[in-house]
């Protein structure tokens, strides 16, 4: 079914998405049909970790800038195998909202920032289901946290770039802009010997014609959007985040979610189960695509 979230002022419709971007908390009350939600992820991670980390994707969902530590120094490369390239999917847009609509597959997708104990408890329930994912990783928290780097790719998920800092990109000059993308995909390709498989725009759901540009000409022939957006980083309950995404998934849907939320963490087995249930196998986006 159709929502229509009016509440917020800087609205965006995503063509074909569940809702909008910068949305408010509209969703306070909406119950799914008839799944019960698993309380014990959300117990087990404590209530400390509830109130962590307002890290999502809208703009005023963020706390203010803090300065970047310095970066960690490199892993050793001698355990690591090369994590995967970009790669140029022929016949599929600049922009990527979506996968092929005739395959029983779908993409979870999440901004890569935020308590890595909420990070590798998503990423748990994820395993525990067989599902692979695909992680878009902020610059900064890649800083903070570089064994998340090899803890993702290790497991068979995808690992992208979100930019460096997660601020504005559309609006930013291009200089700023290409730093943005280029301070991440070096954070990356330090890590894991790749900038990342994919790129997506941070505090907007889809990119500009230019920071498309800018992004494939740091190696990303493809942006990645999003046609479902599940709002967990407005910690509406995990009943409602299980509702936006099983309200709107199809076939190809690629799903925005996001690390840092106990909802997303709680709301995980309930949605993989109603995955499951329709026959739509959870996959990274290159698996989604390939
Ligand atoms: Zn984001």
């Amino acid at each position: 079914m159709k929502k229509k979230y009016t509440r917020h002022p800087v609205f965006i419709k995503v063509p074909g998405s569940v809702g909008g971007f910068c949305v408010g908390s509209p969703l306070n009350g909406r119950v799914t049909k008839a799944e019960p939600i698993r309380r014990r992820s959300a117990l087990r991670l404590g209530a400390g970790l509830t109130a962590a980390l307002a890290t999502g994707c809208a703009a005023d969902e963020h706390p203010a800038a803090t300065p970047a530590p310095k970066a960690h120094p490199a892993r050793p490369a001698e355990s690591a195998r090369a994590a995967p390239a970009p790669r140029r999917f022929p016949g599929q847009p600049a922009q990527l909202t979506h996968g092929p609509r005739d395959r029983d597959r779908v993409a979870l997708t999440f901004h890569g920032q935020g308590d890595p104990k909420i990070a590798d408890a998503v990423l748990k329930e994820a395993e525990k289901a067989g599902a692979h994912v695909t992680v878009l990783a902020v610059g900064t928290w890649l800083d903070q946290h570089p064994d998340m780097a090899r803890r993702i790719l290790d497991a068979g998920h995808d690992l992208g770039n979100h930019t460096l800092h997660h601020q504005g990109i559309n609006t930013m000059s291009e200089a700023d802009a290409t730093a943005e993308i280029t301070g991440c995909a070096d954070r990356l390709r330090r890590l894991t010997g790749s900038i990342g498989t994919w790129f997506r725009p941070s505090r907007t759901p889809t990119a500009t014609p230019l920071v498309v540009r800018l992004a494939q000409r740091a190696g990303y022939p493809h942006v990645l959007s999003y046609d479902v957006d599940s709002l967990d980083f407005t910690s509406p309950g995990a009943d409602a985040v299980v509702e936006n995404v099983t309200s709107a998934v199809r076939p190809g849907s690629v799903v925005s979610l996001h690390f840092g939320y106990a909802d997303t963490v709680a709301a995980l087995p309930p949605l993989l189960d109603h995955l499951s249930r329709r026959g739509l196998a959870a996959v990274t986006c290159t698996e989604l695509l390939t």
